[in-house]
């Protein structure tokens, strides 16, 4: 599908993509998108004070009424999820099967959103005075700001999107200035959902494109009541202070640096087959990506091997083809990351078993497209510890499980792990208090692609806060504790005596 013809399939207007300073390049030829207008800081502002409006207003309107707003959303991405994933892969890069797959994890979200707006249930709590009663409700927050990651470029705010509307919170989303197409054309869905709607407030909803100055001025206003940031720690380690400096909510999805145990027992067949889509898929741009296989010195010589043949195979290229499994990397910066973790690799006495060099350059100059690399190193070094945004996977190997574990936890990050075992004792020690100390840990699944259903997100340098399923909604919502007492007399809690007649 061409740019042009995803404009006209998503009936966006052509406009929005002219007239601007912010150049927006496709990483897949690097052919220009778009000169979108960047907005300033007074329009910023204006935003943000219609969406602290429309929230006098939503938060009036009753919670299952508001689902009705996302349940609407969500058919009008199940109706545009071609031309919507199409646009996806042509800004961000990753392939066209994730592209579709990432319009329907908005869809999934919607659906779970739909749900939960009748389900925003709150507890009576037993009182310990006679003729009391105690409740506790949830209630509407304020303005959600969002800001957003270039690799995820629609779903992680639809994440936040879907809970926000239900849970009543108007947003103001700031993506990534390298993806803010997308952004525009989610936009553009949603305010044709309100128009079916009808009744929604102006100001609902709305992007903000701009660069890392827009993202500060949201965090720093007032009025914004709660962010959710996703990026590199990098990031959170500037926004989370700004955050707490206003006593503003904060739900921080940071860098993670994944790991993978294959002990003894696995199936090693379905090991590879998860390890080779953690790692290379979205060319290794995933927060959730493989970066550490921390094998058993007894399946080391018969796993290692067998991957290698397979990085050979990879089908590197377009990622609008569907044949192609990896696409191009997002820009320079990032090959750069690469190629500069790859020499420190080298440094650090690690051996590049497979993959690691710049492919494909007919794409042309601004196109980078790069075999994924497989990297034997003789310990969890430096390099390894950190988080390079690119397909490199370390490989270690491990003698004892509890040795293992800790390799696994001693990083900064804590995001995901994962076991491959059919060892029942390990299985379970890996998912115990004792085992991974990740937000997510998985046993014979890859690290990646979680479902939207579980709360997602990391502890550590990851940041602490959770999105998508579960219980995450609470953080889009103030708790309030109320006791009303019935009775004709007022007892003090903790049976207090306060007598002054
Ligand atoms: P990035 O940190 O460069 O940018 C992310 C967003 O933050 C962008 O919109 C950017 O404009 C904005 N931003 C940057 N500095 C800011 C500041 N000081 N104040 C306000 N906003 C600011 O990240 P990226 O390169 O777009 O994405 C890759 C990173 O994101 C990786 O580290 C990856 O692990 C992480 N990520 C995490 C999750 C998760 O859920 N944990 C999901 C996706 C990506």
């Amino acid at each position: 599908m061409k740019l042009q013809d995803i404009i006209a399939a998503l009936d966006l207007d052509p406009a929005l993509l002219e007239g601007g300073t912010l150049e927006v390049r496709s990483p897949i030829d690097g052919a220009l998108i778009g000169r979108l207008r960047e907005d300033t800081a007074d329009e910023v502002d204006a935003k943000i004070g219609r969406a602290a409006e429309a929230f006098r207003a939503w938060r009036d309107v009753p919670a299952p009424r508001r689902g009705e707003l996302v349940r609407l959303f969500g058919e009008e991405l199940r109706a545009n999820k071609q031309a919507l994933g199409a646009l996806v892969t042509l800004e961000c890069g990753k392939s066209i099967q994730e592209g579709w797959g990432e319009v329907q994890e908005m869809i999934d979200i919607c659906d779970f959103a739909v749900g939960l707006s009748r389900q925003l249930y709150g507890l009576t709590i037993a009182s310990e005075r006679a003729g009391h009663r105690m409740s506790e409700s949830w209630h509407p927050l304020g303005v959600c700001g969002i800001i957003s990651a270039f690799n995820f470029p629609v779903a992680v705010w639809s994440w936040n999107a879907a809970l926000a509307l239900v849970c009543g919170d108007p947003c103001v989303w700031k993506p990534s200035e390298k993806t803010p197409v997308t952004a525009l054309a989610c936009q553009a869905l949603l305010e044709r959902a309100m128009a079916r709607f009808g009744g929604a407030p102006e100001g609902l909803s709305s992007v903000v494109v701009g660069g890392r100055a827009v993202g500060e001025q949201l965090v720093d206003d007032r009025r914004v009541a709660l962010v959710s940031a996703t990026g590199s720690t990098r990031m959170g380690r500037e926004v989370g202070p700004r955050l707490a400096r206003r006593f503003a909510r904060s739900i921080l999805e940071l860098g993670g640096n994944n790991a993978m145990i294959v002990a003894p027992s696995a199936d090693l067949e379905l090991a590879v087959r998860a390890i080779l889509f953690a790692a290379v898929g979205t060319a290794g741009q995933r927060c959730t990506s493989l970066r550490r296989l921390i094998v058993h010195e007894s399946v080391y010589d018969r796993l290692v091997p067998r991957l290698q043949a397979a990085y050979s195979q990879i089908r590197i290229g377009d990622p609008l083809e569907q044949a192609n499994l990896v696409g191009p990397l997002i820009d320079r910066d990032a090959f750069q990351g690469m190629m500069h973790a790859l020499a420190r690799a080298r440094e650090e006495r690690g051996r590049v078993l497979a993959g690691g060099e710049r492919v494909l350059p007919e794409k042309g100059p601004d196109a980078y497209y790069v075999s994924p690399a497989l990297v034997e190193m003789p310990a969890q070094t430096e390099v390894v510890r950190h988080e390079t945004f690119a397909p490199i996977l370390y490989v270690m190997r491990y003698r004892d499980f509890d040795e293992a574990v800790q390799v696994q936890n001693d990083v900064p990050q804590g995001l995901s792990s994962c076991i491959f075992t059919t060892d029942l004792r390990e299985a379970e020690r890996f998912l115990s208090a004792a085992g991974s100390d990740c937000g997510i840990a998985n046993v014979n699944i890859g690290p990646s692609g979680a479902e939207i259903g579980g709360a997602f997100g990391g502890e550590k340098e990851t940041g602490g806060g959770r999105e998508s399923g579960s219980d995450s909604w609470k953080a889009y919502m103030r708790r309030q504790t109320a006791t009303v007492n019935y009775s004709n007399a007022l007892p003090l809690a903790q049976g207090i005596k306060f007598e002054t007649i």
